[in-house]
């Protein structure tokens, strides 16, 4: 299974396709925000 990455728009929290460039929910500028993983958003089980 593979992982999808997203852009994490840091205004809203909207998870973004990495190819936007601004948020499509907030439209928030996205250029320097990072690629995350979707594992990141998993609750961790510790
Ligand atoms: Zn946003």
């Amino acid at each position: 299974m593979a992982l999808s990455k997203f852009k994490l728009c840091p205004a809203c929290g909207e998870h973004n396709p990495p190819a936007l460039l601004e948020c499509k929910n907030c439209e928030t500028d996205l250029t320097g925000v990072r690629l995350v993983d979707e594992d990141i958003c998993q609750p961790q089980a510790r």
